[in-house]
Parts: C-alpha cells; sequence; structure tokens
C-alpha cells in the first residue's frame, strides 16, 4: 500500500490550482493528484462562461463575494505572469425597461459592499456610444470583467504544480474512501482497471460534480448538512459569425430573484465570437448535449436587448453542469470550503457547490485550501 502525504481529487481547475499552491506551501509533502479522466478540465472546468467576474452578485461577507474580488485579481497577475489569454474585455449589466433601473442600482450597492470600486453608472445615451448595437435604459459597466482561455488555464497550472512536484494520477478513478487510524485510505482504479490503494494524512475533494459522493463515502450526512448536489444544466447557442462585430462587452441583464444562474447572457470569447447562455435546468444524468429545439427560448431572452438577433442566427454550442447545492429551492447557497475535523475527520477537506463563480475563484480557493493544510 503506496503511502503519501496529501491527496487530491479531482483535476478540474480548483483541484489543480489547489494543488499548485499547496505544493508551494509544503514543497516537502508528498501530494499526488487523482483524475478519472485522462487529462485535466474534462468536466465543469471546460464547460462555462470562462468571464471572469468582478465579484457583484454575491451577499457581503460570503465566500463567493470575497474569494471572487480576491480570485480576480490573482487570476489576471497569474495570466499577465505567465501568457495566459485573457482580456478585460468589460461587461454591461443592463436595464431592458426602466423598471430594472432600480435593480442595477441596488447591485451597484452590494457591489461596492463586496469591494467591487470600479462600477460606473451609465445612461441610455452613454451606453449607446459605447455599444450602438443593443437596446438598453441604461446600464452598469464592470470595467474590472473579463474573459480567460480556461484550457490554458489549467494547462499552466497542471504543468507548474508538476514541475514543483505533484504526482499527477490522471486516469485514476477513486472507489472508496475511508477513515483509518493515521489518516485516510484511498482505493482507486489504475487505467488498466486494476485496483490500487493509497494511504494519506490529508484528503482534499475538489471532485466537482462528484464531491457529494466522496464526502458520503467519508460518512458525512449529506442531507443533514446540506452537501447533496443536484446537477443544473446550462446550455449555450453560438451567434452567426457575421454578426461578431456588432458588439464588443459582455452583456447581462439584471439577474432576478429565484434565477438558478444569472441569466441567459452575451459573451464574447477571445477569438471574438458572441455566444448567448446558459439556460438553466435540473437534470437527473450528466448529459452535454444541446436540445436545438431550445433555441426558441434564446431568441426570445435575448431580442429584447440584442435587436439585430434573428432566430436563424443561433446555433447550438455546448453545455455544462453546476453543481447546484440548493436543488430546486431558491435560497442563495454558499461554497462549502471546509476543513472537517469538527466531524472526526481530522485532514479530510471539503470542496462541495463549486459552482459560479468558481473559475474565478481558482487561486483564491486554491490559497485558502492550501492554508488550512498543516502538517
Ligand atoms: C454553465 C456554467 C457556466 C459557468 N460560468 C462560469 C464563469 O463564467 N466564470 C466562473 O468563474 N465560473 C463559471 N462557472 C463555474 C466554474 O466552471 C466551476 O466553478 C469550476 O469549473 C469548478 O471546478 P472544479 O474543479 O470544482 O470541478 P470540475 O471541473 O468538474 O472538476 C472535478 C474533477 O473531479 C474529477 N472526479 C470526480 N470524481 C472523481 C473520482 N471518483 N475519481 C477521480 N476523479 C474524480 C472529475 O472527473 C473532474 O475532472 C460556470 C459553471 C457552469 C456549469
Amino acid at each position: 500500500m503506496e503511502k503519501t502525504d496529501i491527496v487530491i481529487i479531482g483535476a478540474g481547475v480548483i483541484g489543480l490550482a489547489v494543488a499548485l499552491q499547496t505544493v508551494e506551501n509544503h514543497p516537502q509533502k508528498t501530494i499526488i493528484l487523482l483524475e478519472q479522466h485522462e487529462t485535466f478540465g474534462q468536466e465543469t472546468s471546460s464547460r462555462n462562461s470562462e468571464v471572469i467576474h468582478a465579484g457583484i452578485y454575491y451577499p457581503r461577507g460570503s465566500l463567493k463575494a470575497r474569494l471572487c474580488v480576491e480570485g480576480k485579481n490573482l487570476l489576471y497577475d497569474f495570466c499577465r505572469r505567465w501568457d495566459v489569454p485573457c482580456q478585460k474585455t468589460g461587461k454591461l449589466i443592463i436595464a431592458r425597461e426602466l423598471s430594472e433601473i432600480a435593480v442595477l442600482e441596488d447591485l451597484m450597492e452590494q457591489g461596492a459592499k463586496n469591494g467591487v470600486d470600479d462600477l460606473v453608472y451609465l445612461e441610455k445615451a452613454q451606453v449607446r456610444r459605447l455599444e450602438p448595437h443593443i437596446y438598453t435604459e441604461g446600464a452598469i459597466l464592470s470595467p474590472s470583467t473579463g474573459v480567460i482561455h480556461s484550457h490554458r488555464l489549467m494547462s499552466q497550472l497542471d504543468f507548474q504544480a508538476r514541475q514543483s512536484g505533484v504526482l499527477m494520477g490522471y486516469r485514476h478513478r477513486v472507489t472508496a474512501v475511508e477513515r483509518i487510524r493515521a489518516g485516510y485510505r484511498v482505493d482507486l482504479l489504475d487505467p488498466e482497471n486494476r485496483r490500487e490503494t493509497l494511504t494519506c494524512q490529508w484528503l482534499i475533494n475538489a471532485a466537482g460534480l462528484h464531491a457529494d459522493r466522496i464526502a458520503a463515502m467519508l460518512g458525512i450526512d449529506l442531507d443533514r448538512y446540506g452537501y447533496r448536489i443536484t446537477p443544473c444544466k446550462g446550455e449555450y447557442f453560438s451567434i452567426d459569425y457575421a454578426k461578431s462585430n456588432l458588439v464588443s462587452r459582455l452583456v447581462y441583464p439584471p439577474p432576478l430573484q429565484g434565477l438558478t444562474g444569472l441569466g441567459i447572457h452575451l459573451t464574447r470569447s477571445l477569438d471574438g465570437r458572441l455566444r448567448l447562455g446558459p439556460n438553466s435546468f435540473f437534470v437527473d444524468e450528466l448529459d452535454y448535449r444541446v436540445d436545438p429545439d431550445h433555441a426558441g427560448e434564446f431568441y426570445e431572452a435575448a431580442r429584447t436587448f440584442l435587436p439585430f438577433l434573428e432566430l436563424t442566427d443561433l446555433q447550438p454550442e455546448m453545455a455544462g453542469i453546476r453543481p447546484k447545492l440548493q436543488g430546486s429551492e431558491k435560497a442563495f447557497r454558499d461554497f462549502i470550503i471546509q476543513h472537517e475535523k469538527a466531524r472526526g475527520l481530522e485532514g479530510a477537506v471539503s470542496l462541495v457547490g463549486i459552482e459560479s463563480p468558481g473559475l474565478t475563484c481558482c487561486l483564491s480557493i486554491g490559497r485558502m485550501v492550501a492554508d488550512l493544510i498543516y502538517c
């Protein structure tokens, strides 16, 4: 039975960032990252809007608010330092009708409370000068919002973590974890489907959509502690490339109460393509196909602020699945990032419900987890 100091489960952007920050904090420790797929980022981390969020929407003092504001700055610095493509495109949160201006005022206040100090309110005519092809009654400009090449980010994190000594166990699926006297026993299947066992002192659960299952293996009562994940799908449709030059910033309608996402919005990728999404609906299985019949829903949602849009401009693009904690309830749920010592699981760290803005927060989450580890 192989012995290691720290095992991290999951090579999405979170597991990779945790691996890098942990090896930097604890260079003398042995660290293994286990991932069931052949490489990093095969699930949620490569199926998202790739937006670096400013940190406006989340309740003050929440992990989402704090880690987003901190993570955004860390991420821009990281991209600059290691040549990871990103662009501060800026984002407009728009009022589609006069009644939504009050919502924008609340969001300005919320953003300021969270430390997002660069938001600017723009009157209708000012927005028109910036983005003549969108329809709005007024907007908040968030200059620090941007987009990032998430694959290049993960590839850089993977490279640096390896260079610093993290062992990458791709094609290793964790099948069981168990508390033992001196830490944890981890059972896995290797690339040839052979059973292997590791023991470790620290077990970091960054298993994304499957993180609740790993928590349950440790004996954590999912329903009692609110750890159960309900997958919530989000589809994207791309807009005809001929219309790419009509908008240069990200455009979001205000989030409406009770929405499980931020609402269908417009993003612009680093290569200049426009796309709409994601919508939001709960699913029972991890099926990433996009239903072409949903084009009408996207068209109806977006044509109110993109008057140039025609139904025929939309093509199904891709889908991602959010690891939602709240199920179909509407209340805000924060990230769960917790050392489970109080539950008798010293050395086990849970990362559960890491939905948006998880990509933006990867480095601040990595730092937070690395700081929890003592050995
Ligand atoms: C539609 C959508 C849009 C989003 N947009 C944004 C955005 O614009 N900006 C932003 O900041 N965030 C966004 N997010 C959130 C962001 O994508 C996630 O927070 C982030 O990718 C989560 O990363 P992760 O590493 O926790 O999960 P994942 O990327 O899912 O990684 C978890 C990994 O664990 C592995 N794993 C699971 N179980 C096992 C096991 N038993 N053995 C071995 N390996 C295992 C999986 O294979 C997977 O690779 C969005 C999310 C969605 C769904």
